[in-house]
């Protein structure tokens, strides 16, 4: 039997897994941190006579006592004329919006001084509209994302790298679509494309109603704080020249998510959430663990109160008991900010662990996606088939069948007529080389793109 991953054991000491003894010696465990300790560091007055506070890596959220109905309370005076930024447009809207933000950058460049409280209020009002029950969060229609490896004056001559090759899902507020697939298939550039750190080649992306796909400047940038990612390596994702406070920090400060005067305050709030003492604040990355650096890589992310955040293997890079540190705190920070996560992994225990739906990408495509019960228990698709048997069951008694795949994976660059699993695939028939199955529903939301099931 599989072993949840929330009853895996999860002490380091118990376990004698630690990355870096010197640097997780006693402050990685329950420490005493009084008020006046973090009032030092805060460099503030120390309070007057209190107890001593127990604090742990897991210590309790406490954004609620910080900023956004302070913040909101301060500014909401001085708001801005402007339509809230969630407020759906459509496609020409969003093109004609970044127009005339970008023609007033002039006077936004000039309000720096006096308009930093109404942008605050309007990134709290755009967080705190909720979408209808029942709208998507995200909504990505045929998304393609090609790379140009050849080009000619004929542009019908030009070669390109399909990286993405008509990908569509959706994804609701809270929810977590968990995607897979071999090296190579396109995840990173499918959650790289909807987080418009590529522009998409074709293909919509709707998040909350607005079409993001063609937006550009402060437009774009404002839309920003609203989607996150979470790279696979917390060693090169964290700059080594900033400290904690200032990598936590500076996208607060950019974006202005809370007025000045409380940004220490919102910074350490966000790091206790994350388990990160308060006095991680001034150290540098290199002084923590593999671990405690994926957790400065989400306290980045979270700080700037995202609705959607995009897990690209976050948890690859460490050790197992680590891993299920990191997982259980996505989980818990789902749940208390309702957040929406697309986590991209190769390891399909974890992603049966934490999603409630599944996709499965083949050089560039979605194969199947369904919920996780129907993909686990009934995978369709015989690519989906072979990368599920691959998966180490725990129990010696267990026989499981693996279906080896023959061959590599085709080149991106130059796919296979038809099905383009079908150079690979044991159960290959003569219209297969021919014709591009579609991809359907086969029930409760159960899409698979294969010969074998009814086209019509
Ligand atoms: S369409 Fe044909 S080649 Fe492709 S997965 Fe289905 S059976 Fe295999």
């Amino acid at each position: 039997m599989k072993k949840p991953m929330n009853e895996i054991n999860t002490d380091e000491n118990a376990l004698g897994v630690v990355d870096q003894p010197s640097q997780l010696a006693p402050e990685e465990q329950t420490q005493e941190v009084s008020e006046a300790q973090v009032a030092a560091i805060l460099g503030k007055p120390a309070p007057a006579k209190k107890k001593a506070k127990k604090t742990t890596a897991k210590s309790e959220p406490k954004l609620e006592e910080v900023t956004p109905e302070a913040a909101e309370e301060q500014t909401t005076p001085e708001a801005p004329a402007e339509a809230p930024a969630n407020e759906p447009l459509s496609n020409t809207e969003a093109k004609s919006e970044d127009t005339a933000e970008t023609k007033s950058e002039g006077p936004e460049g000039a309000a720096d001084n006096g308009e930093e409280h109404a942008q605050v209020v309007q990134l709290d009002s755009a967080h705190e509209e909720a979408p209808e029950d029942d709208t998507p969060l995200l909504k990505v229609v045929n998304l393609k994302e090609w790379f140009p490896i050849k080009t000619s004056i004929d542009k019908r001559k030009n070669v390109y790298l399909k990286a993405v090759d008509g990908v569509s899902f959706e994804l609701r507020q809270g929810k977590t679509i968990g995607i897979v697939g071999e090296s190579g298939c396109g995840k990173t550039t499918l959650g790289r494309t909807i987080l418009r750190l590529y522009q998409p080649t074709d293909g919509e992306i709707i998040f909350e109603g607005k079409h993001i796909e063609k937006l550009k400047g402060e437009a774009l940038r404002r839309m920003r704080p609203h989607f996150q990612m979470i790279f696979q390596d917390p060693y090169a994702s964290l700059s080594p020249r900033l400290t904690v406070g200032e990598i936590v920090g500076e996208a607060v400060k950019t974006h202005k998510i809370v007025p000045k005067e409380q940004y220490k305050d919102y910074v350490v709030d966000i790091m206790l959430k994350c388990g990160l003492q308060p006095h991680y604040f001034e150290r540098y990355p290199h002084e923590f663990s593999g671990g405690q650096r994926q957790r400065i890589c989400i306290a980045k992310a979270l700080a700037l109160k995202p609705k959607l955040v995009i897990c690209d293997e976050p948890v690859s890079a460490l050790d197992v008991s680590i891993q299920a540190q990191v997982i259980n705190l996505f989980k818990d920070l789902q749940e208390s900010d309702n957040l929406a996560y697309i986590f991209i992994s190769h390891d399909l225990s974890v992603v049966e662990h934490i999603s409630d739906e599944v996709g499965v990408m083949y050089l560039g495509n979605m194969v199947e996606f369904g919920s996780k019960k129907d993909l686990f228990s009934n995978p369709m698709h015989p690519y989906t088939q072979a990368l599920f048997s691959a998966v180490p069951i725990p129990d010696p008694d267990t026989k499981i069948k693996r279906i080896i795949l023959q061959g590599d994976i085709p080149s991106p660059a130059n796919p296979p007529k038809g099905c383009k699993f079908h150079t690979r695939c044991s159960k290959c028939m003569d219209i297969c080389s021919e014709v591009e199955p579609k991809f359907k529903d086969y029930g409760d939301g159960h899409f698979v793109a294969c010969h074998l099931y009814p086209q019509d």
